[in-house]
C-alpha cells in the first residue's frame, strides 16, 4: 500500500527522513500513546505531529470544500478539538508536544528536522520506558 500512495512524498515520510539524517531516534504511531503520536522521542518525551493541512484546518491553507460544507466545516472542528484533547492528555503524562505542518515538511524537511531537534534538546533527558 506505501508504494501505491508514493509513501516517500508523504509530509511524515519527509520528515522521518529528515530525523534520521540526525540520527534521532523516535518511535512512529506508538500505540501506547495518546493520540498515537507521528513521531515520539522518548528521551526527551516529545511527541511530534504532522498535520495535514486540510485534515488539521490550517490557519493558511484550509480552506472548506464548496460541496457539503456544513459536514466539512464540522469535520475540521472536531478535528481540530480532538488534537488539542490529546495534547492536554500527552502533556498531562509528562510529554512535551509539536505540531509540524504539511506546508512546512513540503518547504524544508530539513528545516523542520531541525526545530524539532532544537525542541527536544530542550526537554530534559527521560529515562526510556
Ligand atoms: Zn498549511
Amino acid at each position: 500500500m506505501a508504494k501505491i500512495r508514493g509513501d516517500s512524498l508523504v509530509p511524515e515520510t519527509l520528515l522521518k527522513a529528515a530525523l534520521e539524517r540526525r540520527a534521532i531516534k523516535f518511535d512512529t504511531n506508538p500505540t501506547d500513546l495518546p493520540g498515537k503520536p507521528d513521531i515520539a522521542i522518548r528521551d526527551r518525551r516529545l511527541a511530534v505531529f504532522v498535520h495535514g493541512c486540510f485534515w488539521h484546518a490550517c490557519a493558511a491553507h484550509y480552506r472548506t470544500p464548496r460541496t457539503r460544507r456544513r459536514f466539512w466545516a464540522k469535520k475540521a472542528r472536531d478535528n481540530v478539538r480532538r488534537d488539542a484533547r490529546v495534547r492536554r492528555r500527552l502533556n498531562r503524562l509528562g510529554w512535551a508536544t509539536t505540531v509540524v505542518w504539511e506546508h512546512s515538511v513540503r518547504l524544508s524537511p530539513e528545516g523542520c528536522a531541525e526545530r524539532v531537534e532544537r525542541r527536544s534538546k530542550k526537554l530534559p533527558r527521560a529515562k526510556t520506558q
